[in-house]
């Protein structure tokens, strides 16, 4: 249950385009930031709305977090692309939602250093993050059917590449989410669960029931030819699968995996430097150790080494070389039939 606050104010962002127009517009979310090098100045998160008619709307972001990149590579994409003429209904595509964040290359925001995955359901009257997830949260939310977010590893954190949904207590909606992570069809497709919920744009969008699809597709604060080829066929496989586009998806072979509980997950309780002892994808039996951690500080130590839990395969792990007590190291998910 949101806490809301006492006088809702207005969001003090205003969009330049507007929701209710047949055609393609391309303008921008412009969130008033008044500091040194500007008095007036402002923060402009681009947006595009391409709307043909009545239908559902999909809502696309990607750059919830500022150094993931396979979601704003697919959406700069898109949004240049889809004509209205191809759609019946509408889309509204925000290819890097942090925008500060995505344009220092960075998780949070070097502004207010705001988590907006971690700020939901945000503040008209707080920080800068906390105003975009204020806007997504009560103007953006609320006009769509179909929500797809895109997440990568960022620069700590190395992914399988796969779409994913979470298990909700309303399975009618939890059956249509996971729908639409088939219909995105990417190499791998995940029932998820999350180390902390609380302020996450999912919980936002799953508890208005909305059916929410996000994705991993690696990380490294990077992307593939590969992985962004994944990202733009999921995004257009969603569209067509919310009947958004016309034609079936392009139905590709996924394997199913699930996270069955916080035993999937390992974090580093050693400082040092990582050796993998398996690969992403790699198949893992309980009790196999998955990395180890050598301390540095002088030659002669004993690495410590971490085991998997679970049966399954590695499906994240931390990225760079280095590590620190209390990163996640790594993350196996079990192998399903299906979900
Ligand atoms: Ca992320």
């Amino acid at each position: 249950m949101n806490i809301m606050t006492p006088i809702q104010r207005p969001s003090p962002i205003v969009s330049s385009v507007d929701f209710d127009v047949d055609g393609v517009q391309h303008g921008f979310l412009r969130l008033p930031y008044s500091r040194d090098d500007s008095a007036w100045g402002s923060v402009m998160i681009p947006i595009t709305v391409v709307k043909r008619g009545d239908g559902p709307t999909a809502l696309l972001t990607g750059g919830n977090h500022g150094d993931e990149y396979e979601g704003p590579v697919a959406l700069f994409d898109l949004a240049r692309t889809l004509h209205a003429e191809t759609v019946q209904g509408r889309v509204i595509i925000v290819p890097a939602m942090n925008y500060p964040a995505f344009r220092a290359g960075t998780r949070t925001s070097p502004i207010d250093r705001g988590n907006l995955n971690r700020s939901f359901p945000g503040r008209p009257d707080g920080t800068v993050t906390e105003k975009i997830a204020d806007y997504f949260q009560r103007m953006l939310l609320p006009l769509a059917d179909i929500v797809l977010d895109f997440h990568s590893g960022g620069r700590t954190l190395d992914f399988l590449p796969y779409a994913a949904a979470h298990e909700l207590r309303d399975k009618e909606q939890e059956k249509r989410c996971f729908e639409a992570v088939a219909a995105f069809a990417a190499p791998y497709s995940m029932r998820m669960i999350e180390i902390d919920a609380v302020g996450m744009y999912d919980t936002a969008a799953e508890e208005m029931g909305k059916v929410f699809v996000t994705t991993e597709l690696s990380g490294g604060g990077t992307s593939s030819a590969k992985t962004v080829g994944i990202a733009k066929r999921g995004v257009m496989n969603v569209l067509k699968h919310a009947g958004i586009v016309s034609d079936a998806p392009e139905t590709g072979p996924t394997r199913w995996l699930d996270m069955p509980s916080s035993d999937c997950f390992r974090f580093a309780e050693d400082d040092g430097l990582v050796e993998p002892c398996v690969d992403l994808g790699d198949p893992v039996r309980a009790g196999d150790v998955i990395a180890r951690i050598h301390p540095v500080g002088r030659t002669g130590q004993v690495p410590a080494e971490y085991r998997s839990a679970l049966d399954g395969v590695l499906a994240a792990r931390h990225f760079p070389g280095l590590v620190k007590t209390g990163d996640c190291l790594a993350v196996v998910a079990t192998v399903e039939d299906k979900i």
